[in-house]
């Protein structure tokens, strides 16, 4: 029977952004195993504040297994933090997702590759050329030598995994980049967001990068980095509707903080109503509005208020666990006629 190389990874109780930690169990198996198949483990809590040192066992419950290309029978393991008794850590946001078979969302993760703490291709001291070549570009004083190498190999370690990635590309501001997944149910888009994040760190450390996902790394006149989250119930897929679209609005108007509080760290230093940014303390939508809190595609509208909607407030450093238990909570407390 092969050996498997299982790397459990979780998220510790870090506020107010969880790390991520793994550790890999060795395991044999007929062949590469199913979800089923896996057992519970379990780690030190009291080196991940997730526990005092008196009482520090943690439970490590496998949620999803990705294989893992660089790996001899490697696996990547995503698992949820419980409690001995069985019941979710207080760190554990995927617990409070509602499993949605019929809920979609599409999250669209954009950060910065940093060497020696600046971006990757800014000179030693000072800043190069203003903004403007960068997003989608080429050539070597746009890109830099190794970022293409790094997004490539990034993106196929990925896509042999079988996370759903749908683009990538060069973002505005010089080293930022974007990935986006899409998933059908209420937790695969959120879960493969944690796992590429965890292959993209893992694949820096090789290249002596690190991931900046601070949502706002560079003062002046440079993009933050988003994640933008586009999401869609069943309900306004193929019902939706102009009174429940308003309804739903109003819903995340009242909800302005509480959404705020779930969408990541140090977002007034990105939502200043400049550079494709409502402010943080309004909240708007429009219709194809870059500068909205919620953008309606044009599709939306036209198709009789049905489809799906795009939350840009989300930033690149939020949990994404968090950020789709926040709108769906929002979209649960409006009622479907
Ligand atoms: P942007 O102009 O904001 O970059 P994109 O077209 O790149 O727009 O991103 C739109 C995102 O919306 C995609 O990541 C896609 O996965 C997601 N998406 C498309 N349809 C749906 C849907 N029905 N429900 C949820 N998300 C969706
Ligand atoms: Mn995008
Ligand atoms: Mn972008
Ligand atoms: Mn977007």
């Amino acid at each position: 029977m092969p050996k498997f190389k299982l790397e459990y990874i979780w998220l510790d109780g870090y506020t107010p952004v969880p790390n991520l930690r793994g550790k890999t169990l060795v395991k044999s198996y007929d062949s590469f195993p199913k979800l089923e198949e896996l057992s519970d483990w379990g780690f030190d809590g009291s080196s991940t504040q997730q526990a005092e040192g008196h009482s520090s066992d943690c439970v490590l419950k496998p949620v999803a297994i990705y294989p893992d290309a660089t790996r001899l029978n490697g696996a990547i393991v995503m698992c949820e933090v419980m409690l001995p008794d069985g019941t979710p850590h207080p760190s554990n946001a995927r617990a409070t997702i509602p499993d949605e078979e019929t809920t979609w969302f599409g999250l669209e993760q954009e950060y910065f590759l940093y060497e020696n703490g600046a971006p990757l291709g800014f000179p030693k001291d000072g800043y190069p050329g203003p903004q403007g070549p960068y997003y989608c570009g080429v050539g070597y004083s746009n890109i830099g030598d190794v970022a293409r190498q790094v997004v490539e190999e990034h993106l196929d370690i990925c896509l042999d995994a079988g996370i759903n990635h749908e683009g990538i590309n060069f973002e505005v501001a010089k080293g930022q980049c974007e990935f986006q997944i899409f998933g059908k149910g209420s937790k695969k888009a959120a879960d493969e967001i944690w796992v590429a994040r965890y292959i993209l760190e893992r694949l820096c450390e090789g290249y002596g990068l690190d991931v900046q996902y601070h949502c706002k790394p560079i003062k002046g006149d440079w993009n933050g980095s988003g994640m933008h989250c586009n999401f869609s119930t069943e309900y306004m897929r193929e019902t939706g509707g102009e009174a429940y679209f308003l309804a739903l609005m109003d819903a995340f108007e009242k909800n302005c903080e509480e959404h705020i509080a779930a969408y990541g760290p140090d977002n007034h230093m990105r939502l200043t109503g400049l550079h494709e940014t409502q402010s943080i303390d309004q909240f708007s939508w429009g219709i194809a509005d870059r500068g909205a809190s919620i953008r309606v595609p044009h599709s939306f509208k036209k198709n009789g208020w049905k489809g799906y909607l795009e939350d840009r407030r989300p930033n690149s450093q939020g949990d994404p666990y968090a950020i789709c238990s926040r709108v769906l909570k929002t979209i649960s407390e409006v009622p479907t006629p």
